[in-house]
């Protein structure tokens, strides 16, 4: 049985500022079946592509990123807030929906010439998407396609990313 995703994300209005909806994924988490099926639809998204590489922006970029590099069979690499990884890092900034901050990666996270999915939560903006490739970039990797379980239509992120492949389940 094929379930209505939409279920199982809970819509908050005025967080965490007055004026932003916020679409939370936690209950989507919390269902088996439910994250089980959205982690196997971007699976199914990513299987042709060839991908060596997952990456994710802390921290629902982890939650959604680490089931689909284990069911393609690949590697995962976080882009974490500033100042967490303690090897040598490279860094990118970014302007949120609400507020701005600085991502880093490994510097050796990625090898030139891998494929590399790129996952999160949500597409808002997209600065958070774009900090990250522009690090995947940076390593000499290839960004592949982006994945997401949802995107704000309203905030047009997809024209951030538009030379890029974008997979989004649901839309708000
Ligand atoms: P953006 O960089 O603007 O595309 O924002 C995407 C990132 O911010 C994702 O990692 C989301 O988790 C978070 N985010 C932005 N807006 C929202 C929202 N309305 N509800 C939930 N998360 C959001």
């Amino acid at each position: 049985m094929t379930l209505d995703l939409y279920k199982y994300v809970a819509s908050i209005p005025d967080y965490p500022e007055k004026g932003i909806i916020y679409r939370d994924i936690l209950p989507l988490m919390a269902n088996g079946e439910a994250y089980k099926q959205a982690t196997d639809e971007l699976v199914d998204y990513a299987k042709n592509k060839n991908v060596d590489m997952v990456v994710g922006p802390e921290a629902r970029g982890f939650i959604v990123g680490c089931p689909i590099a284990r069911e393609l069979g690949v590697g995962f690499a976080p882009a974490r807030k500033k100042g967490k990884l303690p090897r040598k890092a490279i860094s990118a900034s970014y302007t949120l929906e609400y507020g701005s901050a600085t991502l880093q990666m490994e510097y050796d996270s990625i090898k030139p010439g891998q494929r590399v999915l790129v996952v999160d939560d949500l597409l808002a903006t997209g600065g958070t998407i774009s900090a990250t490739i522009k690090m995947v970039e940076e390593m000499g990797g290839i960004v592949v396609g982006c994945a997401f379980l949802i995107e704000l239509k309203a905030l047009h992120g997809r024209e951030r990313v538009k030379d890029y492949d974008v997979k989004a389940l649901m839309e708000f």
